[in-house]
């Protein structure tokens, strides 16, 4: 089986596609620059990911996303009071299903977990199938998506990760810029409370 990544070079997306290889060999991974505030960081960490495991690795930049309004797309350090882009796992699903049918891939890796599948409808096992009935009508090979982290919390995932030997110093999770996760967004707690429980120590170094 072949496989198209979409790799945010934050701790699920990258655990999720580190687990793939045991299933598919993985053709491409893509970041995507959507104007996020992480993008340089998300970016780096991605690239840094993939040279460590041989995957190729592709930017694909979206400047249209400027239009959309959404807290995580403002530029500057303010709170991000709501990180919800208006379809974006819809649209970046999509977008990898057309690389993954063109490299003849039948999978498409994300990191949705159970964990976030409770804040946000579009990371949960309906959306899940929902999508995959649609990618088996819009590609020719019928292309699914698959999340490797799916059934986990936050604390399994970092477990596993610390168990495969994953330097979490490559990763970035945190919703802002700059040169240390923010440790006050949402993504940075369930990060930091997570890692706390998992009895594994939090890091603020970012090797980028
Ligand atoms: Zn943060």
């Amino acid at each position: 089986m072949k496989a198209v990544a979409l790799l945010s070079g934050g701790l699920d997306s990258v655990v999720s596609m580190l687990l793939a290889r045991k299933e598919a060999e993985i053709k491409l991974a893509i970041t995507v620059d959507y104007g996020q505030r992480a993008r340089i960081n998300e970016i780096k960490a991605s690239q840094n990911i993939c040279r460590i495991y041989g995957i190729k690795h592709e930017v694909i930049e979206l400047p249209f996303m400027s239009k959309i309004h959404s807290d995580l797309l403002k530029q500057g350090s303010m709170p991000i009071a709501n990180p919800w882009v208006p379809n974006r796992n819809g649209l970046f699903i999509n977008l990898a299903a057309c690389y993954a049918e063109s490299l003849k891939a039948q999978l498409v890796i994300c990191g949705f977990n159970r964990e976030e599948a409770f804040n946000f409808p579009d990371n949960s096992e309906e959306y899940v199938e929902s999508v995959n009935r649609a990618l088996y009508y819009s590609t020719t090979n019928h292309v699914q998506v698959k999340s490797f982290v799916q059934d986990m919390d936050k604390i399994d995932i970092i477990r596993t990760a610390a168990d495969m030997g994953l330097d979490f110093r490559y990763l970035w999770s945190c919703y802002q810029g700059g040169e240390k996760p923010c440790g006050k967004c949402s993504s940075c707690l369930r990060n930091i409370e997570a890692f706390m429980k998992a009895g594994i120590e939090y890091s603020e170094d970012f090797i980028c």
